[in-house]
C-alpha cells in the first residue's frame, strides 16, 4: 500500500513540476469554456419544407433546448402538413394506394430508433423516438410498428388526402404499374441540428418514392443510410433515390469520412462520388447534407435541383446545392 502511495505521490509531483496542479485544473476549465463558446447552434434540413422544420427547431435551439427535441419537433411540422406530399399526412401512396411511411431518429448518445412500412400514423418520427427510448430495439416494421404506436397513444387515421388520391388515380390511368424514377419525385425531410451544448441529433422521415411497389422500404429509416449521427464527429442525412443511398450506406459514409478528417463538404462530395462511380444514376437524384461537431455544414447532390434550408443565429436561408452533373 505504502509503496503504491509513494509511487503515486512521486508521479503526481513529477507531473506538477511540468504542469502545476492549479494550471492543469484551470486549463481544462478554460478549454471547456472555449469549446462551449465555439458551439454555435445550427439546424439544416432538406428541401423547401426545411424552412418550417428549421423555424420550429430553432425555437427550441435558441432557448438552449436539446438537438433531439429540435429535430423531432421540426420534422413533425412537415409530417403534419397535408400540402407536403412526400411526408406523413398527405404523402403520396404506393402503387396500390397505401400510404406507407418510413422514419428514423438518432440522438447524441448514439441511440437510434426507426419505423418502416408504417401506415395510418401522422407522425412516424415520434413513434421512432419512442422505439429508441422505450424499447430494447432499433427498428419496428409494418403491423408491429402500428401496434406499438397505437399502444403508445398515437391515433389511427387516414393519411391519404383527396389530393394525393386524385394524383394517384391519374397516375394509375397513365403509368399503370411503372414507378416513375426521376429526379423530381423525391422529397424526404432530413433535419440535422447542433445545439448550444455542442450535441448533435438528426431525424429523417418520408412517405418514400411515390407510387413505389407495395412493401418497398427506402433508405430513410435505415440507420447509416438515410441518417447517421456520431456526437464525436458529425451528422449526415440523405434524400433522393433510396436504393442508391442504401447500396453505399451513404450517411454513415459521410460521417466516417469526416471522422478521418474530411470537411462536411468534402465528405458529401465523396459519398456522391461513390454512387456515380459504381452505380447507374441517370435521372436519379441523391442529395446529402452534413454538419460537423463545430457547426460547419456541407451538401452535395448528383443532379442540379436539390436545395436545403440552413438556420443560424435565427436567420434561415434556402441554398441551392452544388451538384456533380452541371
Ligand atoms: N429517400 C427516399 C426514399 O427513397 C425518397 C426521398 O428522398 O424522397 O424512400
Amino acid at each position: 500500500m505504502k509503496i503504491k502511495r509513494r509511487q503515486f505521490i512521486k508521479k503526481t509531483a513529477a507531473l506538477a513540476s511540468v504542469y502545476p496542479v492549479s494550471a492543469i485544473a484551470d486549463s481544462s476549465v478554460i478549454s471547456q469554456k472555449k469549446s462551449y463558446k465555439k458551439k454555435r447552434a445550427i439546424v439544416i434540413s432538406t428541401w423547401q419544407h426545411g424552412i418550417p422544420a428549421n423555424e420550429t427547431a430553432w425555437k427550441i435551439l435558441k432557448n438552449g433546448g436539446k438537438a433531439i427535441d429540435a429535430v423531432e419537433q421540426g420534422v413533425r411540422v412537415v409530417e403534419s402538413d397535408p400540402k407536403s406530399m412526400s411526408v406523413g399526412l398527405g404523402g403520396r401512396p404506393d402503387r396500390d394506394g397505401n400510404v406507407t411511411l418510413d422514419a428514423c431518429i438518432m440522438n447524441e448518445h448514439g441511440d437510434a430508433g426507426s419505423v418502416c412500412f408504417l401506415q395510418h400514423i401522422e407522425n412516424p418520427i415520434s413513434v421512432a423516438r419512442k422505439v429508441m427510448e422505450e424499447t430494447p430495439h432499433v427498428m419496428l416494421a409494418g403491423k408491429g410498428a402500428l401496434q406499438f404506436a397505437l399502444a403508445n397513444g398515437f391515433e389511427k387515421q387516414n393519411l391519404l388526402t383527396d389530393q394525393a388520391k386524385k394524383d394517384w388515380q391519374n397516375w394509375l390511368k397513365e403509368n399503370r404499374y411503372t414507378v416513375p424514377i426521376n429526379i423530381e419525385n423525391h422529397d424526404t425531410i432530413g433535419t440535422l441540428a447542433l445545439d448550444q451544448h455542442g450535441d448533435l441529433s438528426g431525424a429523417c422521415t418520408t412517405s418514400g418514392l411515390a407510387y413505389k411497389m407495395h412493401g418497398r422500404v427506402g433508405d430513410s429509416p435505415i440507420i447509416g443510410a438515410g441518417l447517421y449521427v456520431d456526437n464525436e464527429v458529425g451528422a449526415a442525412t440523405a434524400t433522393g433515390m433510396g436504393e442508391l443511398v442504401m447500396k453505399t450506406l451513404g450517411s454513415f459514409l459521410v460521417v466516417e469520412l469526416m471522422r478521418q478528417g474530411a470537411s462536411a463538404q468534402a465528405a458529401c462530395e465523396e459519398a456522391v462520388g461513390r454512387i456515380v462511380k459504381k452505380l447507374a444514376y441517370k435521372n436519379m437524384q441523391v442529395g446529402y447534407l452534413a454538419i460537423d461537431k463545430k457547426g460547419n455544414h456541407g451538401a452535395y447532390c448528383i443532379h442540379p435541383g436539390f436545395n436545403y434550408a440552413l438556420t443560424r443565429k435565427g436567420k434561415t436561408k434556402m441554398i441551392d446545392c452544388a451538384s456533380f452533373k452541371k
